[in-house]
């Protein structure tokens, strides 16, 4: 494939104003592109990251005009956005998490109808059928394994039919579309409190709070003894910047396979932080699958590339930026612009 994409044609990023989407606009920024266009729903002061030069949007993208207006004059799309969050959002807002399927629609008609060339969606790994994820010491997750289709009630069937919808807009039209299952991406320059946040930022806020409060114990929800594999958002914006420069069409894993227990990831937080509490496991809390790790074979295959950012050196930079946010006087954001 590879039509080359120069500085000066125009990248649109939806959910630039949310943790994954902030990110890739600084890379794509940084590695020297001129035009990009960035779009969220969120007002301009709420975004994570601002970046000068780059066209900041607020739309609502589950509206097909918003998603023309958007579109316009694109030569890549990245589609980042989504209604989502940790295990605590995601299993008790099912509605929410569902209706972000009118945005991959709409987004996907309206790229297609603009002469977007390349077409880029974010899916998930809750798109895997739950049966494969019963055990802590699970066999981690082939790409194949999404089916027989049994995944996360909710977010993870809109996660799978938006990636059927790429596939079929690919098939039926020749619009290049390319998908990314993500595996738990964490890092600094997202959410950390309010509900939507995942482990590694939830577990960071509860350590550094009991410090700040002096408190000894934290609550943990299940008994510690789940399995994850953590994504460092370095890795994750590279493996997504190679996926969208390749011929590769069907979804890839872009996922760490460092397979930890909650409690082990606990360990890792507090020997960063210097302290040590004891934990309160709520078993009756949100804890989504027993076991969940990444096989990266494919990939490996497909890009010659794979995650490598070790869940030590990835969660020493998250603790500290969410130390500052939690504790610098003034305002809690980082300013870019
Ligand atoms: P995020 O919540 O920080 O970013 C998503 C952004 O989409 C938010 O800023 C939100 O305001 C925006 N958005 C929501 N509804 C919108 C609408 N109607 N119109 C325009 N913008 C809207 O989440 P993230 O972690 O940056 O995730 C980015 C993408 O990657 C999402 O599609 C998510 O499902 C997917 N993903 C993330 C992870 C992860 O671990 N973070 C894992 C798997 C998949």
């Amino acid at each position: 494939m590879g039509t080359s994409l120069a500085t000066d044609d125009l990248i649109v990023i939806t959910g630039a104003g949310g943790f994954i989407g902030g990110h890739l606009v600084g890379a794509l920024a940084g590695a020297g592109h001129r035009a990009i266009r960035a779009v969220d729903i969120k007002p301009l002061d709420a975004w994570y990251q601002r970046h000068p030069g780059v066209e900041s949007l607020t739309l609502d993208l589950r509206g097909i005009d918003a998603c023309r207006q958007a579109s316009a004059g694109a030569r890549q799309v990245y589609n980042l956005a989504s209604d989502m969050g940790g295990m605590g959002f995601i299993e008790t807002h099912k509605v929410e998490c569902m209706l972000s399927v009118l945005i991959n629609t709409h987004m996907l008609m309206a790229a297609h109808e603009a002469g977007v060339e390349r077409y880029f969606y974010s899916s998930s790994a809750c798109v895997y059928a739950a049966g494969k994820q019963l055990t802590p010491d699970v066999a981690p997750l082939k790409e194949a394994d999404a089916y027989p289709a049994m995944p996360e009630d909710g977010y993870g069937w809109e996660k799978l039919f938006s990636e059927r919808m790429c596939r079929h807009f690919l098939e039926d039209d020749g619009f290049q579309t390319y998908v990314a299952r993500y595996h738990n991406i964490y890092g600094p320059d997202g959410t950390f409190e309010g509900g939507r946040e995942k482990a590694p930022a939830a577990i960071s806020r509860k350590i550094i709070a009991a410090q700040l409060a002096g408190a000894r114990e934290i609550e943990v929800w299940g008994d510690g003894e789940q399995t994850r594999s953590f994504t460092y958002i370095d890795d994750c914006v590279e493996g997504t910047r190679k996926l969208m420069a390749s011929d590769v069409h069907e979804p890839l894993n872009i996922g760490s396979d460092e397979l930890v227990t909650i409690n082990q990831l606990i360990d890792i937080v507090e020997e960063i932080a210097g302290v040590r509490f004891a934990r309160k496991y709520n078993l009756s809390a949100p804890k989504g699958v027993r076991g969940r790790c990444s096989d990266n074979t494919l990939v490996k295959q497909k890009l010659g590339w794979a995650p490598s950012v070790r869940l030590r050196d990835g969660m020493a930079r998250t603790y500290q930026w969410i130390y500052d946010q939690m504790t610098l006087p003034a305002g809690r954001r980082r300013v870019y612009s």
